[in-house]
Formats: C-alpha cells, sequence, structure tokens
C-alpha cells in the first residue's frame, strides 16, 4: 500500500500515508409520534419498486476484504486518537479565510500529538459542486479542498463519511470527498460511491496491530432521508441495520484484532436515547471492541459493557456552525484516546474541550480540569463508569489491575 510523506505532527514524525430490518425505530417510537412515523415509512413503502427494479438490475456485490494501510510503529503503546464532527465551512468562513484553515485547530493540537491513528467525523462533502441534493433541506453544507491540505496536515488519517450531510452536495459530492481525501493521504469509511464501499470499512496495521473502522448513519424514516443511505448502486452514508451490522463486524473481525465502529447516532443536543443504548450493546455483543458513536453535537456518557467501551458521543470537534447550545452556556465536546497493549485495549482517555462558538468563535480549547470534570464526571456516572482524573482528562482502565494499575502519559 502507497505511503506519504506529510509534515511534522507536534513532537512526531507523521507517517504514510441493507438490508432493512424494521425493527429498530418504528417500534422505539411512542405511540403519539407512531402514526406520522407511519405515514413516513408508507410514503418510503411507495418508493420501493423503483428499489426492487434496481435490485434486480444492479444487485449490490457483497463487500470484499477492507483495504489494508501499514504504518510503522515502535513501542509498546497504539495510541487511536478520535475526535468528533468536523465542518472547516459555514459559518466559520469568516475566520478561516482571516487564519487559514490550521487555526481552529491550534488549541487543541497537544490533544493529538502523538496519536498512532487519528480519526474524525466529516460532517460534510468536500466540493466546488453548486447543486444541492435537498435544495429545501434546512442545513447543507459542502467544504473547500483546502479543507482537507488542513486536515492531513493536522495528522487525521481516516474519516469517517457516515453522517446526515455527507450527501449534501449528491453523489458527485460525496465522489468529490473521496477524490480530495485520497488525494492527501487521508483514508476514509462508513459512507461510499455505493453501498459496497461504504460498508467495507478501512484497516491500520499498526506496527502488528490491526485497527479495523467500520461507520454507520443511524437509520431514521421519512422520505428526505432515504436518499442519505447508500443503497445497492446508489452512494451515500451506511445505514446502521443490525443484520449489516452484523455481517460487517462479522468479515472484520476476520482481518483486524481491534475492531472500533462509529454510530452517527442519537439526537442533536439532547442526552443518550434508547436506540443509542441498545444498539451500542447490541455491537459489543457482536463482536466490535470500542463503539465511537456522534451526531448529538454534545458529549455525552462513556458506559463500559463486558469490559468494552461505548463512547456515546464525542459531540463537535471543530465544527463551523454557529451552535445551538443553551443560551451563554458553554457546549463541550471530547477528545478520545483510546491507548492498546498486547493487542488489547488497556486505557481510554477522555477530555473534555469546548465548543460553543459564540464563546470559543470558532477555536475549540481545552478547558480548565475543575470545569473538564465538572462537564463529564456526571454523565460518567449515570452509566457507573468509574475514571479516575489527570488534569483535564479523565482515565478509565481495562483489563486485569484496571482500576489501580498504573496511569498512562495523558497529553
Ligand atoms: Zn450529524
Amino acid at each position: 500500500m502507497e505511503r506519504r510523506e506529510r509534515p511534522e505532527r507536534g513532537d512526531r514524525r507523521v507517517r504514510h500515508r441493507a438490508r432493512l430490518r424494521e425493527t429498530t425505530l418504528a417500534s422505539r417510537r411512542t405511540s403519539s409520534t407512531r402514526s406520522a412515523f407511519d405515514l413516513a415509512a408508507l410514503r418510503w413503502l411507495a418508493s420501493l419498486p423503483a428499489l426492487v427494479a434496481c435490485g434486480l438490475s444492479c444487485s449490490p456485490e457483497r463487500p470484499g476484504p477492507p483495504p489494508v494501510v501499514s504504518l510503522p510503529h515502535a513501542g509498546e503503546t497504539v495510541a487511536v486518537v478520535s475526535v468528533g464532527d468536523i465542518l472547516l465551512a459555514d459559518a466559520a468562513r469568516a475566520k478561516l479565510k482571516q487564519h487559514g484553515y490550521r487555526w481552529p485547530l491550534a488549541r487543541v493540537r497537544t490533544l493529538l500529538d502523538g496519536a498512532d491513528l487519528l480519526i474524525g467525523n466529516l460532517e460534510g462533502p468536500i466540493t466546488s459542486s453548486t447543486k444541492k441534493a435537498l435544495p429545501r433541506k434546512k442545513w447543507s453544507y459542502k467544504m473547500d479542498r483546502k479543507a482537507a491540505v488542513a486536515l492531513a496536515a493536522a495528522g487525521f488519517d481516516a474519516l469517517c463519511l457516515a453522517n446526515n450531510h455527507i450527501l449534501d452536495y449528491g453523489p458527485r459530492g460525496l465522489a468529490d470527498t473521496i477524490t480530495a481525501l485520497e488525494a492527501n493521504g487521508i483514508r476514509w469509511f462508513g459512507g461510499g460511491r455505493d453501498e459496497t464501499e461504504a460498508r467495507q470499512g478501512v484497516v491500520f496495521d499498526i506496527g502488528g496491530l490491526r485497527v479495523g473502522l467500520l461507520g454507520y448513519y443511524e437509520r431514521f424514516l421519512g422520505e428526505a432521508f432515504q436518499s442519505r443511505y447508500a443503497s445497492g448502486n446508489h452512494a451515500g452514508a451506511a445505514m446502521l441495520t443490525e443484520d449489516g451490522l452484523e455481517e460487517d463486524i462479522e468479515r472484520m473481525r476476520r482481518h483486524a484484532d481491534v475492531v472500533i465502529v462509529s454510530f452517527h447516532w442519537g439526537a442533536n443536543y439532547k442526552e443518550v436515547t434508547r436506540f443509542q443504548r441498545d444498539m451500542g450493546r447490541r455491537a459489543i455483543a457482536l463482536g466490535a471492541d470500542v463503539v465511537n458513536g456522534h451526531h448529538p453535537h454534545i458529549a455525552q456518557g462513556v458506559e463500559v459493557y463486558r469490559g468494552k467501551p461505548i463512547v456515546y458521543s464525542v459531540g463537535n470537534f471543530t465544527f463551523g456552525t454557529p451552535g445551538r447550545f443553551k443560551k451563554g452556556k458553554q457546549g463541550y465536546g471530547l477528545v478520545v484516546r483510546y491507548l492498546f497493549r498486547n493487542g488489547g485495549l488497556r486505557w481510554l482517555l477522555a477530555t473534555p474541550i469546548a465548543v460553543n462558538n459564540k464563546l470559543v468563535h470558532f477555536q475549540p480549547h481545552r478547558v480548565p480540569a475543575e470545569e473538564a470534570r465538572g462537564e463529564l464526571e456526571p454523565r460518567l456516572k449515570a452509566f457507573g463508569t468509574h475514571a479516575r482524573w489527570v488534569k483535564d482528562t479523565a482515565v478509565l482502565g481495562f483489563g486485569p489491575g484496571a482500576i489501580a494499575g498504573e496511569l498512562p502519559p495523558v497529553p
């Protein structure tokens, strides 16, 4: 696999380079909202003949083995760093023009240092297309190619495309995004130019530890949502269905030592939903080692289930919208560092960052230890999760001696 040289990142050398299951949302809605969803489902059913026709003429192939990217590595710990929603555009445009595309990350860079694998959620296409997929959609986003250059310079290795904005400029916007990312040595997962690509995932072999990445966007009912999912030859985000997930995790397990599943799920600016809890646990039961969530724009709690972490939402990272946080109140995202040793997860480090653009002016930053703890501790306690704190960072231990064992270096 081709590798390319990239600029310095901190103190290290940056390396390289549906099936539909009708059991999910509809059955979980309250009866008061069911009729609206039934209506939407009926409209969706009305569109089935076209899909069936496609199924006959262009039936999708099953995803093949995921591509493998080799990264050189020294030392006994492998650090995978995960951040939330990324949008270098929209209301941030004036600041980007004034200060450049690397400026938004200046105050959180230390949290990315030393990452062997850096991933995030790319919440919009990188395209020059002017043709919106859904002209009446309230928010349609797109980014300039400078965003891909800046994200590569920041050390991003792979970006999740499983979200509700990646198809804002249609299949062309998504294809342009893939071209822009690849031109800058960044891999992608959770979306694609067809369903096979969207579900295939990617594996990073980091000094012998094979880390597999899969990504999915929660299945929302309603006509406006249906065109956003990859289906057959149609481009889009990988749809989160239990059957598809089971199949994909099983396949990924044959190629990876560790499987990290990213879910774009939940409700904007709200707490963890029942669907998140059920599906997060299901993913672990199906063989995922880590569940890494985003979409609600806020940091949510972390649950340890069967000895594996479910990070319900890492919230925003650098997300260039004005935001809809409570007036005058800070909003928080998380930067999560998964540290692997001897083939398994040893520690999880979660650091809250301030992300309300009305207060941080499009430059997220770390917060004082007391503020960080005040924000995250109750969210951990809600799931019975025990953490030790090192300054502004919660440390969760895994495996034998996890609770009282040694502490890892905290960035
Ligand atoms: Zn989203």
